[in-house]
């Protein structure tokens, strides 16, 4: 999953971006109004974090013209104490949900995690697929209660496709997810990815669909 934060604030930005990275997120940051509304409106993110007081452009005028341009993304505001009409005003605007500065990394994580749950249509941060198991929480997975190790680009593969399970997802639209926008994007390392999580998992759990992309699969399900 591929997240922007956009935050004029450089303690609380790099502090956020450490912790997103720590939890598995491909990350972008952001730190002023243009940029933030570039990025957002480029680069296809899972859920974006923007704060309202913003220079160049305010936040609650980006999420308006993102909102405009249908931009779908979950978006959670932050917005300063006591500033009620401000929520309203980011509301209105298409914002998901807010948070009040200063607060707990933690709280923002939890409510990052089940903005994406809902936008991907899932109601536990344990995604299963048979006896595979997916913690996006804990940003680790399991084969049958045994836990595999992976490389964070490794499970933000897995996340992402667990995600999205049983559609054929492009090597474009990973690369777009898996990746922050500083990394050397190459699509065929994908391919060198799928074939490491392949040995991982199994290799009957990723279908190469040709010529669209893959696809993760309970294998029993094909036998059945
Ligand atoms: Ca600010």
């Amino acid at each position: 999953m591929r997240i922007l934060v956009v935050e004029d604030d450089q303690d609380l930005s790099r502090q956020l971006h450490q912790a997103l990275k720590d939890t598995g997120y491909a990350v972008d940051v952001a730190a002023d109004g243009e940029e933030g509304h570039f990025l957002g409106d480029t680069e296809p993110y899972d859920a974006v974090i923007l704060d309202l007081g913003l220079p160049l452009i305010d936040g609650v005028s980006i999420l308006q013209k993102w909102r405009a341009d249908g931009k779908t993304f979950p978006v959670i505001i932050l917005t300063a104490r006591d500033q009620w009409s401000e929520k309203v005003a980011g509301f209105d605007a298409g914002a998901d949900d807010y948070l009040t500065k200063p607060f707990h990394t933690e709280e923002l994580l939890a409510r990052l995690r089940a903005l994406i749950r809902r936008a991907s249509g899932h109601t536990t941060d344990m995604i299963e697929l048979g006896d595979l198991t997916v913690d996006n929480r804990s940003a680790r997975a399991f084969v049958s209660g045994a836990p595999i190790k992976l490389t964070s680009h490794e499970f933000r593969l897995l996340s992402y496709m667990a995600s999205h399970q049983g559609r054929v997802i492009s090597r474009t639209e990973l690369v777009e997810h898996i990746y922050d926008q500083d990394f050397d994007r190459d699509s065929n390392t994908i391919e060198v990815f799928v074939g490491r999580l392949r040995r991982k998992i199994g290799t009957d759990r990723i279908e190469t669909v040709r010529g669209l992309g893959y696809r993760l699969v309970d294998p029993e399900d094909s036998k059945a």
